[in-house]
């Protein structure tokens, strides 16, 4: 074990924004997630992730194009390219979803200035304060005649509201990380909502960034003394209680979890994609 001697300042605590979600939403779902090795086999992803993650990555590569080359017929050959063909009922879904998906990014990307070229694009952002270090990727930062803006896409069947842009932790975070390294203002965090093409959208105050902030501090002091008791005493610790609640029933964990079984049935791979049934959790939406 690593002595410590008075005086020596302390290690910051490192953590990514998901990181610091995902203690929220389930202590023993972080546990698997992060610290047991080896680590419990996770089930195969769900499609509305596939979704998600094909949409995300042709929304980066779409700013590698020249921009002449930022055209429709580009969209259609970026989202064959990044299609993730897992999760599906079957192929005809699949390919439905990539129609769907190649429509709603042409469309979405229609009222972007494709001219502009983002200051980052899924870019690696940190911030640094006295007892943490929060490292995360953003999905796109824009420089707006001199002010940064920090854009998250959604591509989840729920409507997020400006409340939710207001609340997000991981944009807050970013905004204050983007900041300090463009060492220009940032306040202002909007979700691009791809399906319905809204943007809800919020502008920070310097008091409302220190909060979340100082949340997030929060957070990492209680993940340090969770981590701290995991070295000690492993599976045994009693940090690590199972948050049961509707979430399990889309859990990619549940299969080791009897706790969290209760809840049921499980979601099908498919069923963040049917109309009739609220969107299940998952940072990729
Ligand atoms: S099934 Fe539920 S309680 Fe169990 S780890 Fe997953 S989210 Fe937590």
């Amino acid at each position: 074990m690593q002595q410590k001697f008075s005086g020596m300042p302390r290690r910051l605590y490192s953590a990514s924004p998901s990181r610091l979600l995902a203690w929220l939403d389930c202590p023993r779902r972080y546990r698997m997630q992060y610290l047991d090795r080896p680590r419990p086999q996770a089930r195969s992803p769900r499609a509305h992730t596939s979704v998600g993650v094909a949409t995300h990555n042709v929304l980066r590569d779409f700013w590698d194009l020249a921009p002449v080359e930022r055209t429709p017929s580009s969209v259609e050959s970026l989202v064959r390219q990044s299609w993730i063909d897992v999760g599906f009922r079957d192929p005809e879904q699949s390919a439905s979803w990539r129609a769907r998906t190649t429509g709603r990014v042409t469309e979405y990307l229609r009222g972007v200035d494709r001219g502009r070229q983002p200051l980052g694009v899924e870019r690696t952002v940190s911030l640094h304060t006295a007892t943490m270090a929060v490292t995360g990727r953003l999905d796109r930062l824009d420089d707006r005649d001199g002010e940064l803006v920090v854009v998250d896409y959604k591509t989840g069947r729920a409507r997020p509201t400006d409340d939710d842009a207001r609340t997000s932790l991981p944009m807050a975070l970013y905004a204050v990380a983007a900041a300090g390294m463009f060492r220009r203002p940032c306040t202002r965090v909007e979700l691009h909502h791809l399906p319905t093409g809204e943007v809800l959208a919020h502008e920070h105050t310097p008091a409302t960034l220190q909060r979340k902030v100082a949340e997030a501090e929060s957070i990492a002091a209680d993940l340090r003394r969770a981590d701290t008791d995991y070295a000690d005493k492993g599976v045994e610790s009693p940090m690590f209680a199972p948050a049961v609640s509707p979430i399990c029933a889309w859990c990619e964990f549940r299969a080791h979890c009897p706790e969290g079984q209760v809840i049921g049935p499980e979601k099908s791979d498919w069923a963040g994609l049917e109309p009739d049934v609220p969107a299940g959790p998952g940072r990729r939406e």
